[in-house]
């Protein structure tokens, strides 16, 4: 053993510096590939809990990195919030999901929502709700066809600004959607603060929901709250058919996980969407 700190200071900041460089490395990348064409969007089918039908989609971002392959968001969505990026993924991703609308009901698919996630930094962005009416106005979609999923922290980060944002969003007609519900400084009376039309439950107390007493007591509560709100429900990460069950008999509204599909390129819903998929 080392009896002095000096070697081990050496050796911490070096690897530091490898870290620094890596994120460093990361960015750089990451400014191209916004640029150029390395960004996908996959596609997650939500069910609807009492049809047993598909009713909406969940646009999920990934990058197709050129050494490392295909990066799931919470691989490089941090790092692009924290390098002031995610406005460029932003756009991107929210034009993409309204050409893919635009495409699927050309084709004459059913008019399935989509819904796309809200960066904390893209949501305090003054511009945002002008760029969702333009890109919906550009291609020819009512406010309806689009749901913006927003994250209690990035609405509690300025809740004035916050509050007023969703009120414009609201008049425009896009869906709202609560996303992560539980995992921040939540609470129940943020919901009747502001105009969402869903929430999602995050998948931490969706886990163990149908064997821990704890988180389906949680649920429940979650649940019968937000209806008497009159607001709907969603369940994220639900794998099991125990978990469904569970969510079906306390009148959860929807559900997405696995157990009814994971996140899929535009080619394989083309399939999904003509011959409906039920739960
Ligand atoms: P989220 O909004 O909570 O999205 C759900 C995440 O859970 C997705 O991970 C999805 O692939 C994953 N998931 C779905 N079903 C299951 C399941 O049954 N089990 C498990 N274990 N996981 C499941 P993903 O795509 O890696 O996204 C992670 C997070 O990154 C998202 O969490 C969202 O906060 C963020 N994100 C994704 N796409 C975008 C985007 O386009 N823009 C922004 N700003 N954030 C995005
Ligand atoms: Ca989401
Ligand atoms: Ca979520
Ligand atoms: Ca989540």
């Amino acid at each position: 053993a080392r009896a002095e700190g000096g070697g081990q200071c050496l050796f911490f900041s070096a690897e530091m510096n490898q870290r620094t460089l890596e994120r460093i490395g990361m960015e750089a990348a990451l400014r191209l590939a916004v640029a150029g064409d390395e960004l996908q969007l996959l596609y997650q089918p939500l069910a609807d809990l009492q049809t047993g039908d598909l009713c909406s989609l969940e646009a999920l971002v990934r990058w197709q990195h050129p050494q490392q392959g295909l990066l799931a968001a919470d691989r490089f969505i941090p790092v692009a919030e924290a390098a002031g990026l995610t406005e460029a993924i932003g756009q991107w991703v929210l034009r993409r999901a309204c050409r893919d609308l635009r495409a699927w009901r050309d084709a004459g698919q059913r008019a399935i929502p989509v819904a796309i996630n809200i960066s904390p930094r893209q949501f305090h962005d003054r511009g945002l709700v002008d760029a969702v009416a333009a890109a919906l106005a550009g291609h020819g979609l009512g406010a309806g066809a689009l749901t913006l999923e927003i994250t209690e922290a990035a609405l509690l980060r300025d809740a004035a600004a916050g509050s007023a944002c969703l009120e414009r969003l609201r008049a425009l007609g896009v869906g709202l959607t609560l996303d992560d519900f539980g995992t921040g400084s939540s609470s129940l009376s943020n919901l009747k603060r502001f105009p969402f039309d869903a929430l999602k439950i995050d998948r931490s107390f969706i886990r163990d929901v149908a064997t821990d007493a704890g988180d389906a007591a949680l649920s429940k509560t979650i649940i019968s709250m937000a209806h008497n709100l009159g607001i709907k429900v969603v369940a994220e990460g639900v794998e099991t058919e125990a978990q469904c069950d569970f969510l079906r008999r306390n009148m959860c509204d929807q559900i997405q996980g696995y157990l009814f599909a994971a996140p899929l390129p535009r080619e394989q819903l083309d399939a999904l969407l003509a011959e409906p998929r039920r739960l």
